[in-house]
């Protein structure tokens, strides 16, 4: 797929809102600023795209884009805002419970900050892609925020963390740079080609 034909298509809240025909589904997850925008930014090579095509609501949504019609890139909603009201919480809970019930995941990408241990709420959202069953991968993003020397040591805290099983990747990425960006589109061309 051409993935500079890339265009919004909309915003999924409820069942009948989502696509159910066969084209794979790439789906990031992260929390908010971890750089999710930046990262498919730089993977599509577009610039303020995933930002500037979702419409910014009050409401939680799953944005969904097509690339070349030959794949879904779905965005999930940012999570762990720091002041998000309990009802929001819910609210997401129960959009994730709507997303993975209906079992239309190809592949999941979960970015989390390589500087930081993963949050309680970066666990919550692995556990949703665990329990999916589903090829998963975790983006390290924000590489060029660390020394080379911490690298190993940040990847193994984020796969403690996280519970990976030892086949879900964890690639090092910095959206700023555009390091990971080869390693992560061959990932994706993998499971939506075969
Ligand atoms: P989102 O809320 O997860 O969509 O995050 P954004 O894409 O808006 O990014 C949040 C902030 O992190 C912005 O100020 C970005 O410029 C910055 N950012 C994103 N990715 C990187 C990265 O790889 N390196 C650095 N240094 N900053 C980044």
């Amino acid at each position: 797929p051409n993935l500079h034909n890339a265009e919004f298509l909309r915003s999924a809240v409820k069942e009948s809102d989502f696509p159910h025909d066969p084209l794979p589904q790439i789906v990031f997850a992260g929390k908010s600023n971890v750089g999710k925008s930046s990262v498919i930014n730089k993977l599509l090579n577009r610039k303020n795209f995933a930002r500037v095509s979702a419409q910014p609501g009050k409401t939680i949504h799953i944005n969904y884009f097509t690339i070349d019609k030959a794949m879904y890139l779905v965005d999930l909603p940012g999570y762990g805002y720091a002041r998000v009201s309990k009802a929001e919480q819910q609210r997401w809970g129960a959009l994730m419970e709507t997303y993975f019930a209906m079992d239309l995941l190809t592949l999941g990408i979960q970015i989390v900050d390589i500087r930081h241990k993963p949050t309680r709420d970066d666990m919550t959202m692995a556990e949703w892609f665990r329990a999916s069953g589903k090829p998963w991968v975790i983006i390290a993003n924000k590489l060029d925020k660390i020394k080379k020397s911490q690298l190993a040591g940040n990847i193994a805290e984020i796969r403690q963390t996280l519970l990976l099983p030892e086949e879900v990747p964890v690639i090092p990425f910095s959206a700023e740079k555009g390091f990971g960006r080869d390693e992560v589109l061959d990932l994706i061309f993998e499971h939506v080609c075969g």
